[in-house]
């Protein structure tokens, strides 16, 4: 094993069930300590958006609500790090999401002599999660998130962009699966970390402000 790096970028998991809120806290913490946020989900929209191979490879697949194969999502993951080196810290939001994925992932840090800093777990109650994917809505431009519980506008208040859409796997049918995957293949990765640091669970089914504040306390900067 490589003695570890002290120099090394920091490396967060952000963890929980699909409408958990990881995506809107990575984004959060990102911007206040300058660090990357890596989002698998994000990374495969835009690839198939763009209809590269991996997106054409993973459209189906995303839109079943299923799993993109271990190997390719974890070397999509390394190779991004690698070809953005030299970061303060990396948000990883939905990786690892398999046992395969954090073992993966655990060899190629190694190897570089980083670690994995910490892992945050986004505790939300299930009927909770389904309302919130079920209402959740984004600007088709520039990505802003609304929710029909506060009111979506006509035009995105950020760019003015009309089209204001759910996302196509924020369907019931979907979500039940990818909750169903969740327990069935995200959560055994807990067990994986648990001998390896120390996990630390949020209550999140509070507001955002409020989910921000209890992770900064298990997170000093
Ligand atoms: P998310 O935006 O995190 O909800 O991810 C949306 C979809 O992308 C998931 O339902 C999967 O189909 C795929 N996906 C995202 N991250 C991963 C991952 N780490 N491993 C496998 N599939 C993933």
């Amino acid at each position: 094993m490589t003695a570890a790096n002290t120099s090394a970028p920091q490396f967060v998991i952000l963890f929980g069930a699909p409408g958990a809120g990881k995506g809107t806290q990575a984004t959060l913490l990102a911007e206040q300590r300058g660090w990357v946020q890596l989002s698998t989900g994000d990374m495969l929209r835009k690839a198939v958006a763009e209809q590269t191979p991996l997106g054409k490879q993973a459209e189906s697949i995303m839109a079943a609500g299923q799993l993109v194969p271990d190997d390719i999502i974890t070397n999509v993951v390394t190779a991004h790090i690698e070809t953005n080196p030299l970061q303060l810290g990396y948000l990883l939001d939905g990786f690892p999401r398999t046992v395969e994925q954090a073992q993966g992932l655990q060899e190629w840090l190694e190897k570089k002599g980083y670690k994995v800093n910490a892992l945050i777990v986004l505790d939300v109650d299930e009927q909770k999660l389904i309302d919130r994917l079920l209402g959740r809505r984004a600007c088709a431009n520039c990505g802003k998130g609304y929710h029909t519980s506060t009111g979506v506008p006509k035009a995105c208040t950020q760019c003015g962009e009309e089209q204001i859409t759910a996302r196509k796997d924020d369907n019931i049918t979907t979500i039940q699966e990818r909750l169903q995957i969740y327990h069935k293949q995200t959560t055994p990765v807990l067990d994986y970390y648990a001998s390896r640091l120390a996990v630390a669970h949020i209550p999140a089914d509070t507001t955002i402000e409020e989910v921000k504040d209890a992770i900064a306390a298990v997170l000093p900067l």
